[in-house]
């Protein structure tokens, strides 16, 4: 299988430079040559399946040219080795529990790929490669889980000081090893506004073998279709269409969902629900992508204003708005409303969820499909990730699981930097 740069179709790469690289020279995403479609026998079984036969059936589709099957099955065992519950709440009404891998938030699913992947791909080579990234709380921490000791990468984090919660702190600055956090005197933007100047610098880049751990990598993209599969799996025989509601940022989860759907999967609608950075939801209805500032907001790991893998669900539609608006409805809270939503979850159902499944949950309500239609809302993040938010909005007090516990105690290790390229670089300069 070939990928190609989105913004220069005619370049094709291989999996490997595809994934080593995360985008082109000139910041294109890559994306598979084809999707290819899983068989009828697939979907006939699919209920018998676990978690890890699906990702390697699902895997194996999209991946089993470049890897060999005995590879790609470890790589598949190791990083989805977490369960990723379907929970029923109502009649029609079902949460996807994506929060039970090692950080409590969904960005594990990609994470541990994305490292298994690097893994097998440095396997024979003696170079070395950065992983360089600016978290606002979430990503960090899961690459930093994901890549703990992994054989020739070394992982720098770049957070804004005093702008991520303490337990955030905590699992980006205490891994050590192969792990540094940068904690940078300024905001998220500053943060993301460095790595760019880093990833734009040929020269660093060359010495470095620099390259990112976001969503734009299409190995953390696509193992998160796997979960779409087994939701459908752990559904069973149902008689009514499925709409499953994604709480999105980047919209890299939602992307996934979509090469799932392509992949054959039955689902009827999705919905793409958002906080007050509300650009996709506009194109929706509009058919116009204006790309706006960055609102901050209680759902923090959806605070962005110009959505980096928007391009993807373009190329799946063709640029085609009708066509991705007839399979997309889009919706969009504001924190008050978001708010609301979490109380409506713990008083109806008893569900105590975190601020951004919450926004799922309003969209899939908000759409009126409930009543004819199997509606899954995402629940991206434990609630314990977001404990004051989650407390005040409902009065119920948040059960911290003994891992975060243990983090708490640990020792912060940070290097303190100020908001200029200038220190990244002289930082990145000495690590070789
Ligand atoms: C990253 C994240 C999201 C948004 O996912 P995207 O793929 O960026 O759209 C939603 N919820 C949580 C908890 C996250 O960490």
């Amino acid at each position: 299988m070939n990928y190609y740069d989105i913004k220069n179709p005619n370049q094709k790469v291989s999996l490997k430079e595809a994934v080593l690289k995360s985008i082109s020279a000139e910041s294109g995403l890559y994306m598979p040559d084809y999707i290819p479609a899983l068989p009828g026998s697939f979907f006939a079984n699919l209920s018998n399946l676990n978690l890890q036969e699906i990702a390697f059936e699902v895997s194996n589709a999209m991946l089993g040219e470049d890897i060999p099957k005995e590879a790609l099955k470890q790589i598949v065992n190791e990083a989805i080795s977490f369960p990723i519950p379907l929970n029923r709440l109502d009649e029609n009404l079902f949460v996807l529990e994506l929060f039970h891998g090692p950080t409590l938030a969904f960005k594990d699913v990609g994470a541990r790929f994305m490292a298994g992947l690097f893994q097998y791909f440095l396997r024979n080579e003696n170079r070395e490669v950065v992983i360089l990234v600016a978290t606002s709380g979430d990503t960090g921490s899961a690459v930093a889980n994901a890549f703990y000791n992994s054989k020739g990468v070394k992982v720098v984090i770049l957070y804004p000081s005093g702008k991520v919660s303490e337990l955030q702190e905590k699992q980006l600055t205490t891994m050590g090893g192969n792990i540094t956090a940068l904690e940078v005197e300024g905001n998220f933007d500053d943060c993301q506004r460095m790595v760019k100047q880093a990833f734009a610098d040929a020269e660093l880049n060359q010495k470095l073998n620099l390259t990112s751990a976001n969503s734009i990598n299409f190995a953390r993209l696509f193992p998160q279709s796997f979960f779409y599969f087994n939701a459908i799996a752990q559904l069973g025989k149902v008689d009514k269409p499925v709409v499953i509601s994604v709480p999105s940022g980047n919209f890299g989860n939602l992307t996934s969902g979509l090469i799932a759907k392509k992949m054959g999967l039955p689902v009827h609608r999705f919905i793409a629900a958002t906080n007050r950075n509300h650009v996709v939801p506009d194109y929706l209805k509009s058919g116009e992508y204006q790309p706006q500032q960055t609102h901050h907001t209680i759902t923090n790991a959806m605070d962005v204003g110009n959505p980096s893998n928007f391009p993807r669900m373009q190329e799946i539609y063709q640029k085609q708005q009708l066509a991705m608006a007839a399979d997309i409805k889009g919706y969009w809270y504001t924190d008050d409303q978001t708010r609301s939503a979490m109380v409506d979850l713990q008083t109806t159902y008893s569900y105590q969820s975190d601020p951004h499944g919450a926004v799922a949950y309003a969209g899939l309500k908000e759409s009126g499909l409930l009543n004819d239609s199997i509606g899954i809302f995402l629940e991206t993040a434990h609630p314990a990730k977001f404990p004051e938010e989650v407390e005040k909005s409902t009065a119920v007090e948040v059960q911290i699981p003994d891992t975060l516990k243990e983090i708490m105690k640990l020792e912060k290790n940070a290097i303190k930097i100020p908001n200029e390229y200038n220190f990244l670089l002289q930082y990145l300069n000495k690590m070789v």
